[in-house]
């Protein structure tokens, strides 16, 4: 070995040994003060005691969440497994998002053991760093094709979707206001918010009002008008092509989420802007693969330059793994069946029709609407647990509770969400099952 090589081998161990040494001493010079900080200090909070504060007032107002713990049988959807302790026992579930059945779809299932068999389980990085998977480029066609767009871009849920594109669009386009339906979901507040632009928020579904609040600005002041189709708590439509023609007017971008509509309405599943029509006019469709598709994902359709400019900037897109292969497969087959097929739409219409038709029956009271989503009204907090605890516990029918900050105080409901797959038993069970309970809990049934 030459001198010289040897004489840099040497000094490197050197080095290597001072500053080994160094880092031990800086760390336990780091650990003792750690210690001296933690034992110096009065006054200091006691984080522990905040936590639990903070989670008695929840107890207290009976809006505590607690988990079921549940097990999906594939092939068996509806019904599953409910572990208490080391028991399962089986129960029918009704406040599933999995719309239409698609997550035990067979045609669903085989695509992602095949993909999980070909590519294995996880993408393996964020898409610029070598996520991009086939997969992912064939369901962002799916997609720009469903909704009759250039391009399409998938996230990892329909939440991040929302922040991650609104926080992007309100961040960078200089001078933008955002109009915001009052009741949007969360994850586009949210976005909005930490766009840090402004934000003027429109009485809800009152096409007046956001023309009202257009008109207050000038023509030159870039405009973004952000809302949903079909509200989840409630179950209203808005009434899309009014706001379309109010936003043209003034010139805005129109931001729709069809979260809940997606793979539901319009004939191949495109939403309510595909069943109106409308498509063609609304700059970006935001959709989730979480609800009716049965997987998980969320994604936004637009024009090509649209797509690349969030391509490009968006944090919540460059900076996380993409999704599972598997997952993008399973998605690709669930819209693609749900472009033909009207079998699901079909039958869920009809047995959300069923539950409707039979709680009219014994005047168990819930919201009207013309979507899919039965919102059985109780309109106290605690009552709305014990009433769901109690169907969980004796009757094996899970219905969430939907308390406050979801919904406004004194409007708490079980939101009851049919499926295709839902049979008359099953109806029969949650139908009296709910008459004994409204009996029991004295509460005040619909006067036909
Ligand atoms: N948008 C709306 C209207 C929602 O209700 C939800 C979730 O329930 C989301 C977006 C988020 O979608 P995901 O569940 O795919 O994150």
């Amino acid at each position: 070995m030459p001198p010289g090589r040897r004489r840099r081998g040497s000094m490197s161990r050197t080095l290597a040994a001072a500053l080994f040494l160094a880092r031990r001493a800086n760390l336990a010079h780091t650990a003792f003060n750690g210690r001296i900080r933690r034992r110096g200090i009065k006054n200091k909070m006691d984080f522990e005691a905040f936590f639990a504060t903070k989670l008695d007032s929840l107890h207290e107002e009976g809006r505590y969440r607690v988990f079921a713990e549940l097990e999906r049988r594939a092939g068996a959807f509806p019904a599953a497994a409910r572990y208490v302790g080391p028991e399962a026992r089986d129960v029918t579930v009704w406040c599933s998002n999995d719309y239409l059945g698609m997550g035990q779809h067979p045609k669903v299932l085989a695509a992602m053991h095949e993909a999980l068999d070909r590519c294995g389980a996880g993408a393996g990085g964020t898409r610029n760093i070598s996520g991009t998977n086939h997969y992912h480029v064939l369901l962002e066609r799916e997609l720009a094709d469903l909704h009759g767009k250039e391009g399409a871009l998938i996230f990892t849920s329909g939440y991040v979707s929302n922040w991650t594109t609104l926080s992007t669009l309100g961040a960078s386009i200089p001078g933008v206001v955002i109009f915001s339906d009052a009741l949007n979901h969360a994850s586009m507040i949210e976005g909005v918010r930490h766009s840090r632009a402004e934000k003027r928020i429109w009485k809800h579904n009152d096409v007046k009002d956001l023309e009202r609040q257009l008109a207050l600005l000038p023509a030159s002041t870039p405009k973004i008008v952000a809302f949903e189709s079909v509200y989840s708590m409630d179950g209203d439509i808005a009434p899309l092509r009014e706001i379309v023609e109010v936003a043209e007017k003034y010139g805005a971008l129109t931001y729709l989420d069809e979260v809940h509509a997606v793979g539901m309405y319009g004939p191949r599943g495109g939403g309510i802007a595909e069943r109106e029509g409308l498509m063609d006019r609304i700059d970006i469709i935001e959709g989730t693969l979480g609800k009716a598709f049965g997987v998980i994902g969320g994604y936004i359709t637009g024009s090509a330059r649209l797509i690349d400019f969030v391509r490009s900037y968006a944090s919540g897109f460059i900076f996380t793994t993409a999704l599972p292969p598997a997952v993008a497969a399973g998605a690709i087959a669930s819209i693609r069946h749900l472009k033909v097929s009207q079998m699901e739409r079909m039958r869920h219409r009809e047995r959300v029709a069923a539950v409707r038709s039979r709680l009219d029956a014994i005047g168990i009271p819930y919201m009207p609407n013309p979507s899919h989503i039965v919102p059985v009204m109780v309109g106290d907090a605690a009552k709305c647990k014990w009433l769901s605890d109690i169907l969980l516990d004796e009757h094996g029918i899970y219905v969430q509770p939907i308390n406050y900050p979801t919904v406004p105080r004194k409007t708490e409901r079980l939101r009851i969400t049919p499926t295709p797959l839902h049979t008359d038993a099953d109806i029969d069970r949650l139908v009296s099952a709910l008459s004994g309970l409204w009996s029991q809990c004295a509460l005040a049934r619909a006067v036909a």
